[in-house]
């Protein structure tokens, strides 16, 4: 699949853009401050429905302007039109085809990688931003994980309000068990899922990490559920829902105290280990970049193996970051012909034999000017 075309209207420091995109590769050079990331952010937010940069959707909105839209035509094996609206009064709007659908129906019309600066974080960072970027994943090819999950969050702030009543309160207390049985039959299924896609994730950055290793090293990926440290073997869905019973009778007395809910999977992690050592204690921050470059490959790899299309590869400013190992990188993507959007501030990192079959942009100021098609070479 790829991005067509794609129209801006008041978002963010864009009055207006509209370009037609390259299906292989895209590269869009600026200096800083004039638009880069604010161009994959609304590429991310047709894929998505949200933003990865901000949970204020107004601040999408540029600066005294009244509402933003985002416009995308993507062909696939069925071509689709995208749009998001974004009004300073009124909630946001999502519309396929030109009919406004809820986000459950929006997202999964477009999939993407996205790979940031910030990525560099996954191994050492936060397990919010762990869990995070792998229910994006997998909530882009999966419209039952999508529902599930957010079935699953409504449960738990549902769940948590009952907790914080409950304590000297029989009436909130006799609700308790309504709200369990809801939370284990969602929890269960969340987790199998997780549990099978982080396997698949596993093989596929291994062999890709072998790879960009030259063979030296071995990385595996571990889904870590919420009630193991450390790394598990794959459990049916009726053991998940055994623990998960299992593990609300052993915390229901700290969860009532805490008014909170401490069991289930929105306390997953992810683990990584490199040569069977814990990356997130030992790697080294060229291993971390390497496993994370494995990582976004891999996602792409297994998005395209459950829906049978590469999904659009978003690479914000990250060519600058990786040195030796980044054009292998690009190199892997490339000869996928996965569609790939790229920005940079220069262009001194493509050689022209990677520009040779792409479309190199010039953003300034929140507009954006195609420097040409095809045979572009780099400025020396
Ligand atoms: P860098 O190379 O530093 O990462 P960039 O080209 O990626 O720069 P962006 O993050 O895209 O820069 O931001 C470009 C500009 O858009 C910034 O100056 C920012 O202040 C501005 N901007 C962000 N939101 C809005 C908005 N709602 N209205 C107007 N301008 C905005
Ligand atoms: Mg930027």
């Amino acid at each position: 699949m790829w991005i067509k075309r794609l129209q801006l209207t008041n978002f963010r420091n864009y009055p207006t853009a509209e370009i037609g995109l390259h299906p292989v590769l895209n590269v869009f050079v600026g200096d800083n401050a004039q638009g880069k990331t604010n161009l994959l952010e609304a590429m991310y937010i047709l894929a998505v429905s949200k933003s990865y940069r901000t949970g204020r959707e107004l601040e999408l909105v540029r600066h005294s302007e009244a509402a933003a839209q985002v416009h995308g035509r993507v062909e696939r094996s069925a071509d689709v039109d995208l749009a998001v609206l974004i009004a300073r009064e009124g909630p946001k709007k999502l519309l396929v085809n030109g009919k406004a659908t809820t986000a459950n129906h929006f997202v999964g019309r477009l999939s993407v990688v996205l790979f940031t600066p910030d990525s560099l974080q996954l191994i050492k960072g936060s397990p919010s931003d762990r869990r995070r970027l792998l229910d994006i994943q997998i909530c882009q090819t999966d419209a039952v994980y999508r529902s599930n999950l957010l079935k699953y969050q409504r449960v738990v702030r549902q769940r948590n309000q009952v907790l914080k009543t409950a304590a000297g309160n029989r009436a909130a207390l006799k609700q308790l068990p309504v709200w369990d049985a809801q939370l284990v039959d969602l929890a269960c299924r969340i987790m199998r899922r997780r549990q099978e896609v982080v396997q698949r994730l596993s093989d596929f950055a291994a062999a890709i990490h072998s790879k960009l290793t030259g063979e030296k090293e071995n990385l595996r990926i571990f889904y870590r559920p919420f009630f193991q440290g450390s790394s598990s073997s794959a459990l049916s869905q009726s053991e998940y829902r055994a623990v998960i019973l299992e593990q609300l009778q052993k915390e229901r007395f700290l969860e009532l105290q805490r008014g909170h809910t401490l069991v289930g999977p929105h306390r997953d992690d992810l683990g990584f280990t490199i040569n069977g050592q814990d990356a997130r204690v030992y790697a080294s921050q060229g291993q971390q970049r390497t496993a994370v470059l494995a990582y976004k490959l891999a996602e792409m790899e297994l998005m395209r193996s459950e829906t049978e299309e590469y999904p659009v590869v978003l690479l914000d400013d990250v060519m600058s970051e990786l040195d030796h190992a980044r054009r292998r990188f690009l190199v892997e993507i490339l000869n996928k012909r996965a569609q790939t959007i790229i920005t940079t501030t220069h262009l001194g990192s493509f050689t022209p034999d990677i520009l040779s079959d792409a479309a190199v942009f010039k953003i300034e100021a929140g507009a954006i000017a195609e420097r040409g098609h095809g045979d572009v070479s780099a400025p020396r």
